[in-house]
């Protein structure tokens, strides 16, 4: 009996220390959702993934996401996919700003601005929480980020669709990334040009958790 204590401790301890080294290895939390798809260059040709939300440079002016990991659903992927070797033609790439995004991330951002007229509130679905929404920008074809209209969540009349108070060149490009987007099966949002849904995005539901929650 008492060799069998040890050694049974010890079996444990290897499989402490295996698991452990399992929740080493993936330097980030497993997929949210098996709903959701991740966007890599394989599935998105030239994507240069600028998750804002996981960096300072957000409304909140801090992470709320444990990644720069971008989750969509796979029909949202492949549409996009068709968008990104429309724009490599012209000498452009595909940034992503956001795309799904978890109710606590949703709560995060309306805490910093609870404005209706910009944010979904927490008690309504946001479009972003259904995998069917992407938050995009431009880059040219080495991944340099171009400008664009506005930046990300600047909720002023730069970002709506009018682009007739932003540089010539810039309205351009807006413009290009727009005509993509429409020919590939997405509408936009009047006051925020950067922001796309999949047409049927009400088909889909929410999907709620991930990370934190
Ligand atoms: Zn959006």
């Amino acid at each position: 009996m008492r060799r069998k204590l040890p050694l049974a401790c010890s079996l444990q301890s290897v499989a402490l220390f295996g698991l452990l080294l399992l929740a080493a290895g993936s330097s980030s939390p497993a997929n949210p959702d098996e709903r959701l798809v991740e966007v890599t260059s394989d599935n998105m040709p030239g994507v240069v993934l600028e998750m804002r939300y996981a960096t300072e440079r957000n409304i909140t002016g801090k992470s709320i996401y444990p990644d720069g990991k971008a989750w969509l659903r796979m029909e949202t992927i492949r549409k996009l996919a068709k968008v990104a070797r429309n724009l490599e033609e012209k000498g452009y790439r595909l940034v992503i700003w956001d795309a799904w995004r978890p109710a606590y991330a949703q709560k995060a951002l309306w805490a910093s601005k609870p404005d209706g007229r910009f944010l979904t509130p927490p008690n309504k679905i946001s479009r972003h929480a259904r995998g069917t929404s992407v938050d995009l920008s431009l880059a040219d074809k080495n991944g340099k980020i171009l400008e664009m209209p506005s930046d990300h969540d600047e909720f002023n009349a730069k970002a709506d669709e009018d682009f007739s108070d932003v540089p010539k060149e810039v309205a351009k490009r807006a413009r290009i990334l727009r005509n993509a987007m429409f020919a590939a099966g997405f509408s936009g949002v009047p006051d925020e040009w950067w922001h796309y849904d999949l047409r049927d995005w009400a088909a889909y539901e929410a999907i709620q958790g991930g990370g934190k929650d």
